[in-house]
Protein backbone atom coordinates (compact mmCIF):
# COMPACT_ATOMS: atom_id res chain seq x y z
CA UNK A 1 0.00 0.00 0.00
CA UNK A 2 3.34 2.30 -0.16
CA UNK A 3 2.92 3.19 3.16
CA UNK A 4 -0.34 4.29 3.22
CA UNK A 5 -2.36 2.66 6.50
CA UNK A 6 -4.74 0.30 5.45
CA UNK A 7 -7.88 2.19 7.49
CA UNK A 8 -7.12 4.90 6.00
CA UNK A 9 -10.45 7.16 5.20
CA UNK A 10 -10.05 9.36 2.00
CA UNK A 11 -13.12 11.48 1.60
CA UNK A 12 -13.82 11.30 -1.85
CA UNK A 13 -17.46 13.06 -1.61
CA UNK A 14 -15.87 16.37 -2.96
CA UNK A 15 -16.23 16.05 -6.30
CA UNK A 16 -14.64 19.02 -8.31
CA UNK A 17 -16.75 19.78 -11.48
CA UNK A 18 -14.64 21.18 -15.26
CA UNK A 19 -15.82 23.38 -17.51
CA UNK A 20 -17.18 19.82 -19.63
CA UNK A 21 -19.46 19.75 -16.58
CA UNK A 22 -21.89 22.52 -17.45
CA UNK A 23 -21.44 22.72 -21.13
CA UNK A 24 -24.47 20.58 -23.42
CA UNK A 25 -23.29 20.34 -26.83
CA UNK A 26 -22.31 23.31 -29.50
CA UNK A 27 -24.77 26.36 -28.95
CA UNK A 28 -26.78 27.17 -32.48
CA UNK A 29 -26.51 30.94 -32.44
CA UNK A 30 -24.98 32.59 -35.62
CA UNK A 31 -21.19 32.94 -35.64
CA UNK A 32 -20.29 36.02 -34.00
CA UNK A 33 -23.08 36.12 -31.53
CA UNK A 34 -22.54 37.71 -28.51
CA UNK A 35 -24.43 35.24 -26.90
CA UNK A 36 -21.48 33.04 -27.49
CA UNK A 37 -19.20 34.99 -25.20
CA UNK A 38 -22.13 35.17 -22.51
CA UNK A 39 -22.57 31.06 -22.62
CA UNK A 40 -18.57 30.93 -22.49
CA UNK A 41 -18.63 33.35 -19.34
CA UNK A 42 -21.53 31.71 -17.20
CA UNK A 43 -19.74 28.10 -17.46
CA UNK A 44 -16.66 29.52 -16.58
CA UNK A 45 -18.45 31.19 -13.23
CA UNK A 46 -20.01 27.71 -12.35
CA UNK A 47 -16.91 26.34 -12.55
CA UNK A 48 -14.72 28.19 -10.35
CA UNK A 49 -17.56 28.49 -7.97
CA UNK A 50 -18.13 24.99 -8.18
CA UNK A 51 -22.37 25.55 -8.25
CA UNK A 52 -23.41 21.90 -8.55
CA UNK A 53 -24.91 20.70 -11.43
CA UNK A 54 -27.95 19.47 -9.83
CA UNK A 55 -28.77 22.14 -7.95
CA UNK A 56 -28.37 24.71 -10.84
CA UNK A 57 -31.31 26.27 -12.92
CA UNK A 58 -31.36 28.12 -15.75
CA UNK A 59 -34.64 29.74 -16.96
CA UNK A 60 -35.88 31.88 -20.01
CA UNK A 61 -38.28 32.90 -22.13
CA UNK A 62 -38.47 33.12 -26.13
CA UNK A 63 -35.82 34.22 -28.15
CA UNK A 64 -32.11 33.59 -29.42
CA UNK A 65 -30.80 34.40 -26.08
CA UNK A 66 -33.25 32.03 -24.73
CA UNK A 67 -31.88 29.10 -25.84
CA UNK A 68 -29.25 29.57 -23.20
CA UNK A 69 -30.41 26.53 -20.99
CA UNK A 70 -30.27 23.92 -23.64
CA UNK A 71 -26.47 24.75 -23.88
CA UNK A 72 -25.65 24.28 -20.04
CA UNK A 73 -25.76 20.91 -18.68
CA UNK A 74 -27.71 22.17 -15.74
CA UNK A 75 -31.69 21.81 -14.97
CA UNK A 76 -33.42 24.58 -17.07
CA UNK A 77 -36.42 24.96 -18.05
CA UNK A 78 -37.09 26.89 -21.40
CA UNK A 79 -40.07 28.64 -21.07
CA UNK A 80 -42.98 30.76 -22.70
CA UNK A 81 -43.37 33.98 -24.15
CA UNK A 82 -41.83 36.76 -21.19
CA UNK A 83 -42.50 33.91 -18.24
CA UNK A 84 -39.05 33.46 -16.99
CA UNK A 85 -39.51 35.54 -14.13
CA UNK A 86 -42.62 33.92 -12.63
CA UNK A 87 -40.92 30.59 -13.53
CA UNK A 88 -37.95 31.66 -11.70
CA UNK A 89 -39.61 33.10 -9.01
CA UNK A 90 -41.53 29.89 -8.07
CA UNK A 91 -38.33 27.29 -8.57
CA UNK A 92 -36.67 29.43 -5.79
CA UNK A 93 -39.82 30.11 -3.52
CA UNK A 94 -39.91 26.40 -3.10
CA UNK A 95 -36.59 25.63 -3.40
CA UNK A 96 -34.22 27.84 -1.85
CA UNK A 97 -31.50 25.41 -1.49
CA UNK A 98 -31.26 25.82 -5.58
CA UNK A 99 -28.98 28.41 -7.64
CA UNK A 100 -31.50 29.78 -10.16
CA UNK A 101 -30.47 31.98 -12.87
CA UNK A 102 -32.80 33.73 -16.37
CA UNK A 103 -31.72 34.19 -18.91
CA UNK A 104 -33.85 36.58 -21.07
CA UNK A 105 -33.47 39.23 -24.17
CA UNK A 106 -34.78 42.78 -24.72
CA UNK A 107 -38.07 41.20 -26.29
CA UNK A 108 -38.68 38.89 -24.17
CA UNK A 109 -38.08 40.71 -20.82
CA UNK A 110 -39.16 44.31 -22.13
CA UNK A 111 -42.28 43.82 -23.93
CA UNK A 112 -44.53 40.75 -23.26
CA UNK A 113 -42.61 39.58 -20.00
CA UNK A 114 -43.01 43.74 -18.80
CA UNK A 115 -44.92 43.17 -15.95
CA UNK A 116 -43.65 39.92 -14.58
CA UNK A 117 -40.20 41.73 -15.12
CA UNK A 118 -41.06 44.65 -12.97
CA UNK A 119 -43.04 42.47 -9.83
CA UNK A 120 -39.61 40.16 -9.83
CA UNK A 121 -37.45 43.34 -9.19
CA UNK A 122 -40.11 44.53 -6.38
CA UNK A 123 -39.58 41.14 -4.93
CA UNK A 124 -36.79 40.74 -5.03
CA UNK A 125 -36.31 36.79 -4.91
CA UNK A 126 -32.61 35.95 -5.33
CA UNK A 127 -31.60 35.08 -8.42
CA UNK A 128 -28.88 36.04 -10.61
CA UNK A 129 -30.69 37.59 -14.04
CA UNK A 130 -29.03 38.20 -17.15
CA UNK A 131 -30.85 40.40 -19.81
CA UNK A 132 -29.09 40.13 -23.24
CA UNK A 133 -30.11 43.64 -25.25
CA UNK A 134 -29.34 43.06 -29.04
CA UNK A 135 -31.90 46.19 -29.48
CA UNK A 136 -33.78 43.40 -31.86
CA UNK A 137 -36.03 40.73 -32.23
CA UNK A 138 -34.04 37.94 -33.66
CA UNK A 139 -35.05 34.96 -33.36
CA UNK A 140 -38.29 35.96 -35.95
CA UNK A 141 -35.77 37.89 -38.14
CA UNK A 142 -35.55 41.54 -37.46
CA UNK A 143 -38.67 43.37 -35.72
CA UNK A 144 -38.09 46.63 -34.19
CA UNK A 145 -37.82 45.61 -30.14
CA UNK A 146 -39.20 47.80 -27.26
CA UNK A 147 -34.91 48.84 -26.79
CA UNK A 148 -34.73 49.51 -30.66
CA UNK A 149 -32.99 53.32 -30.72
CA UNK A 150 -35.35 55.39 -32.54
CA UNK A 151 -35.20 55.20 -36.61
CA UNK A 152 -34.31 51.61 -36.26
CA UNK A 153 -35.37 50.07 -39.59
CA UNK A 154 -36.92 46.55 -39.62
CA UNK A 155 -39.53 44.51 -41.29
CA UNK A 156 -42.33 46.03 -38.76
CA UNK A 157 -40.94 49.50 -38.62
CA UNK A 158 -39.66 49.71 -42.52
CA UNK A 159 -39.27 53.60 -42.58
CA UNK A 160 -37.66 53.66 -38.74
CA UNK A 161 -39.22 53.41 -35.25
CA UNK A 162 -40.51 56.75 -34.19
CA UNK A 163 -40.82 55.85 -30.38
CA UNK A 164 -37.76 56.24 -28.16
CA UNK A 165 -36.60 53.16 -26.27
CA UNK A 166 -37.02 51.57 -23.12
CA UNK A 167 -33.99 51.97 -20.98
CA UNK A 168 -33.85 48.55 -18.90
CA UNK A 169 -31.14 49.71 -16.74
CA UNK A 170 -33.25 52.41 -15.92
CA UNK A 171 -36.66 51.42 -15.41
CA UNK A 172 -35.20 48.69 -13.45
CA UNK A 173 -34.09 51.55 -10.67
CA UNK A 174 -37.10 52.64 -10.72
CA UNK A 175 -39.17 50.04 -9.41
CA UNK A 176 -39.81 49.60 -5.59
CA UNK A 177 -37.40 47.18 -3.45
CA UNK A 178 -34.59 46.69 -6.64
CA UNK A 179 -31.35 45.40 -5.02
CA UNK A 180 -28.78 45.19 -7.75
CA UNK A 181 -28.43 46.79 -10.77
CA UNK A 182 -24.95 46.71 -13.18
CA UNK A 183 -24.54 46.87 -16.78
CA UNK A 184 -21.87 45.24 -18.77
CA UNK A 185 -21.06 44.58 -22.84
CA UNK A 186 -20.27 40.84 -24.40
CA UNK A 187 -17.05 42.15 -26.28
CA UNK A 188 -15.58 42.37 -22.51
CA UNK A 189 -15.14 38.93 -20.73
CA UNK A 190 -13.01 40.35 -18.16
CA UNK A 191 -15.47 42.90 -16.79
CA UNK A 192 -18.65 40.57 -17.72
CA UNK A 193 -16.98 37.82 -15.70
CA UNK A 194 -17.01 39.89 -12.72
CA UNK A 195 -20.27 41.68 -13.30
CA UNK A 196 -22.00 38.76 -13.24
CA UNK A 197 -20.00 37.31 -10.33
CA UNK A 198 -20.80 39.88 -8.28
CA UNK A 199 -24.09 39.45 -8.87
CA UNK A 200 -24.14 35.88 -8.61
CA UNK A 201 -22.73 36.88 -5.21
CA UNK A 202 -25.60 39.37 -4.39
CA UNK A 203 -28.50 37.63 -2.26
CA UNK A 204 -31.78 39.32 -4.10
CA UNK A 205 -32.45 39.35 -7.27
CA UNK A 206 -29.41 40.65 -9.25
CA UNK A 207 -29.87 42.59 -12.48
CA UNK A 208 -27.28 42.66 -15.47
CA UNK A 209 -28.33 44.19 -18.54
CA UNK A 210 -26.03 42.82 -21.07
CA UNK A 211 -25.08 45.08 -24.03
CA UNK A 212 -24.90 42.08 -26.70
CA UNK A 213 -23.75 42.18 -30.27
CA UNK A 214 -26.54 40.81 -33.35
CA UNK A 215 -23.96 40.88 -36.48
CA UNK A 216 -26.88 39.64 -38.17
CA UNK A 217 -29.79 42.17 -37.83
CA UNK A 218 -27.98 44.80 -36.36
CA UNK A 219 -24.45 44.99 -37.85
CA UNK A 220 -23.94 48.36 -37.55
CA UNK A 221 -24.50 48.96 -33.87
CA UNK A 222 -22.58 45.44 -33.45
CA UNK A 223 -19.46 46.98 -35.44
CA UNK A 224 -19.29 49.99 -33.56
CA UNK A 225 -19.61 48.56 -30.32
CA UNK A 226 -16.07 47.33 -31.12
CA UNK A 227 -14.61 50.18 -33.09
CA UNK A 228 -16.17 53.19 -30.68
CA UNK A 229 -14.83 52.58 -27.78
CA UNK A 230 -15.01 55.95 -26.51
CA UNK A 231 -18.99 55.82 -25.86
CA UNK A 232 -18.58 53.23 -22.66
CA UNK A 233 -17.60 54.68 -19.61
CA UNK A 234 -16.06 52.47 -16.71
CA UNK A 235 -18.09 53.04 -12.94
CA UNK A 236 -15.10 52.60 -10.57
CA UNK A 237 -15.44 52.20 -6.68
CA UNK A 238 -14.57 49.87 -4.21
CA UNK A 239 -18.07 49.00 -3.56
CA UNK A 240 -18.55 48.23 -6.93
CA UNK A 241 -16.66 45.74 -9.55
CA UNK A 242 -13.70 45.20 -9.11
CA UNK A 243 -11.44 45.27 -12.47
CA UNK A 244 -7.90 44.27 -12.46
CA UNK A 245 -5.55 47.15 -13.89
CA UNK A 246 -4.71 45.11 -16.70
CA UNK A 247 -8.96 44.65 -17.59
CA UNK A 248 -9.58 48.68 -16.93
CA UNK A 249 -6.76 50.02 -18.88
CA UNK A 250 -8.49 49.74 -22.66
CA UNK A 251 -11.15 52.01 -21.01
CA UNK A 252 -10.32 55.81 -21.89
CA UNK A 253 -13.44 57.22 -19.44
CA UNK A 254 -13.63 56.56 -15.81
CA UNK A 255 -15.43 57.73 -13.15
CA UNK A 256 -15.95 57.02 -9.49
CA UNK A 257 -19.26 55.70 -8.80
CA UNK A 258 -20.38 54.58 -5.00
CA UNK A 259 -23.49 51.59 -5.98
CA UNK A 260 -25.10 52.43 -2.37
CA UNK A 261 -26.21 56.10 -4.07
CA UNK A 262 -29.38 55.91 -5.97
CA UNK A 263 -30.14 59.30 -6.98
CA UNK A 264 -26.32 59.06 -8.45
CA UNK A 265 -27.59 55.47 -10.43
CA UNK A 266 -30.47 57.45 -11.65
CA UNK A 267 -28.42 59.98 -13.05
CA UNK A 268 -26.00 57.56 -15.04
CA UNK A 269 -28.71 55.48 -16.42
CA UNK A 270 -30.36 58.82 -17.94
CA UNK A 271 -27.24 59.83 -18.88
CA UNK A 272 -26.89 59.54 -22.70
CA UNK A 273 -23.35 60.86 -22.90
CA UNK A 274 -22.15 57.13 -22.40
CA UNK A 275 -22.72 53.82 -22.26
CA UNK A 276 -21.87 52.61 -18.82
CA UNK A 277 -19.94 49.62 -17.62
CA UNK A 278 -20.38 48.44 -13.89
CA UNK A 279 -22.28 48.40 -11.09
CA UNK A 280 -24.75 50.99 -10.77
CA UNK A 281 -27.24 49.98 -7.59
CA UNK A 282 -26.91 48.01 -4.75
CA UNK A 283 -29.03 47.66 -1.66
CA UNK A 284 -28.39 44.45 0.46
CA UNK A 285 -30.56 44.92 2.94
CA UNK A 286 -33.73 44.90 0.46
CA UNK A 287 -36.60 42.92 1.89
CA UNK A 288 -36.59 39.28 0.25
CA UNK A 289 -39.93 37.51 -1.02
CA UNK A 290 -38.02 34.02 -0.44
CA UNK A 291 -37.19 34.53 2.87
CA UNK A 292 -40.71 34.21 4.02
CA UNK A 293 -41.40 31.52 1.55
CA UNK A 294 -38.72 29.28 3.01
CA UNK A 295 -39.98 29.28 6.49
CA UNK A 296 -41.63 26.04 7.62
CA UNK A 297 -40.63 24.57 4.51
CA UNK A 298 -39.58 21.27 6.33
CA UNK A 299 -43.08 20.82 8.30
CA UNK A 300 -44.51 17.30 7.47
CA UNK A 301 -48.05 17.11 6.39
CA UNK A 302 -49.43 16.22 9.57
CA UNK A 303 -47.33 19.58 10.91
CA UNK A 304 -49.09 21.26 8.33
CA UNK A 305 -52.50 20.91 9.49
CA UNK A 306 -51.61 21.44 12.60
CA UNK A 307 -50.09 24.69 12.16
CA UNK A 308 -53.08 25.41 10.46
CA UNK A 309 -55.77 24.38 12.50
CA UNK A 310 -54.23 26.79 15.16
CA UNK A 311 -54.57 29.77 12.46
CA UNK A 312 -57.92 28.73 12.08
CA UNK A 313 -58.66 28.67 15.76
CA UNK A 314 -58.33 31.74 16.12
CA UNK A 315 -61.17 32.94 14.17
CA UNK A 316 -63.73 30.35 15.89
CA UNK A 317 -66.30 31.94 17.20
FE1 LIG B 1 -27.30 36.07 -32.27
FE2 LIG B 1 -28.56 37.80 -33.87
FE3 LIG B 1 -27.98 35.34 -34.75
FE4 LIG B 1 -29.86 35.70 -32.89
S1 LIG B 1 -29.94 36.45 -35.01
S2 LIG B 1 -28.26 34.12 -32.88
S3 LIG B 1 -29.00 37.41 -31.69
S4 LIG B 1 -26.50 36.96 -34.19
MG1 LIG C 1 -33.39 40.88 -28.89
Amino acid sequence: MFGLKPDIAIDVSCEYHSMDDYVNGVAKWCPGCGDHAVLTNVQKLCRDEQLDPKKTVFVSGIGCSSRFPHYMDTYGFHGLHGRAFPVACGIKFRRPDLDVFVVTGDGDCCSIGAGAWIHAVRYNIDMTVLLLNNEIYGLTKKQTSPTSRIGTISNTTPYGSLIPPINPVQTTMGVANVSFVAQTADWNPAHMYETIKAAHAHKGFSFVHILQRCPIFQPVLADKMISERDQFCLLQHENGITLDESASKIFNNKIDHDPFDIGEARNLAEDKKYNYLGLFYQNKNAVRYDEFGAQNLGFTVEQKKAALNVELDKFAV
